[in-house]
């Protein structure tokens, strides 16, 4: 278990391990932004439900149209019209019901008013401006699958079908326990000798709660076996997944690793990553457990690259992330590594296209390198970049 796994090795091993879907809640739809659908969701309905018009205009018949024609009804959105006589048109506004017998809309820019006539400008074609009964969603069809993550346009999606509810998943509770005696947590005063403020576990939260999940606080834990395996195991029973940060190293002071071994299982370990090659995944009990290094750019990197794949499957989410983009390197990477490196980049769009300049020290320990960049660039190993050449880019945006 010492050599380093390759991240798409890792990522495979992990997603292989992850476990069925939380319980199913139903939630007010107004209040299911972010949440994860539980089942397919059928309309019972077409929508629209009839055809109406795309316009403000004229209802007619298109023979019709070649001679002035009398306005024989109004029809105003949430009305319904008659069956349209022979030789007249109907007042239409946008929304309304087409009434039977009319076979396009004209809309009033190409008619002109002569005393009570109207006289059609631009003869239309059939169909015109008539919005078809189910041309967004047909009754008895799936609106949205199961595993699919809430965005506001789903959610106005399912009240067009006259969805109220919706079954999703739970939201799954990650405790996070930070390691390490160096660790003073903000607000709990200033800063010591050798001490450091806890960033990670805010970042951890975030990342947490931009997925929908609860972030279940575990606290400081001091560089202590046997406080490590107490933290571990209350965490455990407290969550449905455990994610500590640090401590995962190789050094005496580096208790994780050991203590999830004692308590259950370790699966992996070290991974060819850059930064954060640090990184232990397993369980404690039955409960799984990610281990993340402590260097505060690698639980970003490692969080997005491996931690969120597999939540995100625990979730019961399952649609695929968008694609990565590509770009132009602004940089260029001079040695081969030996291990797949994610470097902070900020993404613009230049003259060229898409560009990725990158921050400008790299440091695992150098969390601005995260908090000013929008992109990581995938720098695969044993490859080394010439400034121009094209290079895989993941969005943060759409990581975190
Ligand atoms: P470790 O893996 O425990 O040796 O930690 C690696 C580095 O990350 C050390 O410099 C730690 O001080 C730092 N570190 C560990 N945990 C945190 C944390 N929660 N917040 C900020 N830095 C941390
Ligand atoms: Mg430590």
């Amino acid at each position: 278990m010492s050599s380093l796994l390759p991240v798409a090795e890792a990522l495979e091993r992990v997603l292989a391990r992850a476990a069925p879907a939380p319980p199913v809640l139903e939630l007010p739809l107004i209040d299911a932004l972010g949440a994860v659908l539980a089942e397919d969701v059928l309309s019972a309905v077409d929508v629209p439900g009839e055809d109406n018009s795309a316009m403000d205009g004229y209802a007619l018949r298109i023979a019709d149209a070649v001679r002035p024609l009398p306005v024989s009804q109004r029809i105003a959105a949430g009305a319904v019209g008659a069956p349209l006589q022979a030789g007249t048109c109907a007042r239409i506004f946008t929304g309304a019901a087409i009434p039977p017998g009319a076979d396009a809309v004209v809309m009033q820019e190409n008619c002109s008013l002569e005393g009570e006539l109207v006289r059609v400008t631009v003869v239309p074609i059939p169909g015109e401006n008539i919005r078809p009964r189910g041309q967004d969603i047909a009754a008895n069809t799936t609106v949205l699958p199961r595993g699919r993550v809430l965005r506001p346009q789903d959610m106005g999606l399912l009240a067009s079908v006259g969805r109220a509810r919706v079954p999703v998943y739970r939201p799954l509770r990650v405790a996070v326990l930070s390691t390490g005696d160096e660790l003073v947590e903000p607000g709990a005063g200033s800063l010591g000798r050798g001490q450091l403020y806890n960033s990670n576990r805010y970042t951890l939260a975030g990342l947490l709660r931009s997925l929908g999940m609860t972030f279940v606080d575990a606290g400081i834990v001091p560089d202590d076996p046997e406080a490590t395996a107490r933290a571990l195991a209350s965490a455990a029973a407290a969550a449905d997944c455990v994610i500590s940060s640090g401590g995962v190293s190789v050094g005496e002071e580096d208790h994780v690793k050991a203590q999830v071994q004692r308590l259950g299982s370790l699966d992996l370990w070290r991974l060819a990553i850059k930064p954060g090659k640090p990184l232990a995944f397993g369980r404690i009990g039955a409960t799984p457990f990610i281990g993340l290094p402590g260097n505060p750019s690698s639980v970003f990197v490692t969080f997005c690259l491996v931690a969120r794949p597999f939540l995100r499957k625990m979730q019961g989410i399952s649609e695929p992330d968008p694609p990565p983009v590509q770009a132009r390197a602004a940089f260029a990477v001079h040695r081969p590594g030996t291990r797949q490196e994610y470097l902070r980049v900020t993404l613009v769009a230049a003259e060229q296209g898409l560009e990725a300049r990158r921050f400008g020290n790299q440091s695992s320990g150098v969390l601005s390198s995260v908090s000013h960049s929008n992109a990581l660039a995938v720098i695969p190993p044993g490859t080394t970049v010439a400034e121009g050449d094209s290079v895989q880019v993941l969005l943060l945006d759409l990581l975190a």
